[in-house]
This record gives structure tokens, C-alpha cells and sequence, in this order.
């Protein structure tokens, strides 16, 4: 999510974050977020066709016709396959990161209220503990960043996801960057592999 914002950032494009997407139906208490709520706290997926027909509508939109950074999706075989029917990819991007990493990373994760910037308590602190920087939001842990959702949410990756890598490389569009200590050494790394200046 952050180095899908910084990218974004750069080329003045927006990241369209399924998980942001979701997170906020749920917030507005919309049909779409009633209807995902059980399968987000619990760290399960929610089911495909509802993701392809979100993420469908949304690059719809007046501020996706000049591209834009997905993030969190696709996350299985079938949302990528819906993807290629209706969009062109250039580049799918996968930052490499062991599991007993990861897990690290979820648990220090804080994500802003009001506007969604995460944050690490560690590796990507805010200035001031516990408010955004951007918005002066407060900032919370999220509900699905606990260890044995985040377990969970890792067996899923291994089992649904990580196909989705196989069907980019055999398309020639993978790219694979090592996830780094340093957030500013992983966005050296993505750039690169993007071809896009700092
Ligand atoms: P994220 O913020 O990307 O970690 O997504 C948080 C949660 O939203 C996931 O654990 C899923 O429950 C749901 N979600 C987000 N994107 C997708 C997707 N592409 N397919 C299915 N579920 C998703």
C-alpha cells in the first residue's frame, strides 16, 4: 500500500486500494460494506465476483483514464482474468517479503482513520505518535492486523494469490523487487523496475 502510493504519487495517477475501497464501504454502512464486513474481520477473501464488479465501476471513473496503481488486486486467478477483459496492465509488481516478516510488519502496522495513509511504529513512524501526518486523523490498529488473522490472511495469500503471480509472468508483465529494511531502499528497488525516475 505505501509503495502503490508513492508510485502513484510520482506519475500523478490515483491507487485505486481495494481494501481502502472496502474499508470505507464499511465505514458509510453501505450494502456493499454490510455485505463484506465477515469476511474482512475474519481476514477471509471477499468473494470475487463482488470484487470484480467494485474494482470495474471504479476505473470507470473520470480520474482512472490516464492509468492508475491497483493495490490488493487481483488476489486470486479469477479476479485476474476479469482484469484483463476489461483493462490493460503494464506491469504487475511483487514486493518479495519472508512470512515471519510480514508478520512483523502487520503487527507494527497503524492506519489513519480518516484517511487511510498507514504507517509502522518501527520502520515508518509519524511525526507525532498516533496522528496522521497528512490529515491530522487519529491513527488505530487494524481489525485484521492481529497475529491470528494475519496468519490466516497469509495461508490465503500462499493458496489463492500467489497463482495470480504465475499468470503475470507467463503474460511477460511480473516484476519482482526483494521487500527491504528500509522503505526508501524498497522504492529505489521498485522504481527501477518500473523504469521511473526517483
Ligand atoms: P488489504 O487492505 O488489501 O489488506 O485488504 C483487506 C481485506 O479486504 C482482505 O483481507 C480481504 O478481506 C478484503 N479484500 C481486499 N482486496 C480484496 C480482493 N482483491 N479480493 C478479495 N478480498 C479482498
Amino acid at each position: 500500500g505505501t509503495q502503490a502510493g508513492l508510485i502513484a504519487g510520482r506519475l500523478g495517477i490515483p491507487t485505486i486500494s481495494t481494501g481502502n475501497l472496502l474499508r470505507a464501504a464499511m465505514r458509510d454502512g453501505t450494502e456493499v460494506g454490510q455485505k463484506v464486513k465477515g469476511y474482512m474481520d475474519a481476514g477471509k477473501l471477499v468473494p470475487d465476483e463482488l470484487m470484480i464488479d467494485l474494482v470495474q465501476e471504479r476505473l470507470g471513473q473520470g480520474d482512472c483514464q490516464n492509468g492508475y496503481v491497483l493495490d490488493g488486486f487481483p488476489r486470486t486467478l479469477p479476479q485476474a482474468k476479469a482484469l484483463s477483459s476489461f483493462a490493460t496492465i503494464d506491469a504487475a509488481l511483487s514486493i518479495e517479503v519472508s512470512d515471519e516478516e510480514i508478520e512483523q510488519r502487520m503487527e507494527g502496522r497503524r492506519i489513519c482513520t480518516v484517511c487511510q495513509t498507514t504507517y509502522h511504529v518501527d520502520d515508518n513512524p509519524p511525526k507525532v505518535e498516533g496522528v496522521c501526518d497528512k490529515c491530522g486523523g487519529k491513527l488505530a490498529i487494524r481489525k485484521d492486523d492481529t497475529h491470528e488473522v494475519v496468519e490466516n490472511r497469509l495461508h490465503i495469500y500462499h493458496e489463492e494469490t500467489e497463482p495470480v503471480k504465475e499468470y503475470y509472468r507467463q503474460e511477460g508483465l511480473l516484476l519482482a523487487v526483494r521487500g527491504q529494511k528500509k522503505l526508501a531502499d524498497t522504492t529505489s528497488l521498485v522504481f527501477e523496475a518500473l523504469g521511473i525516475s526517483l
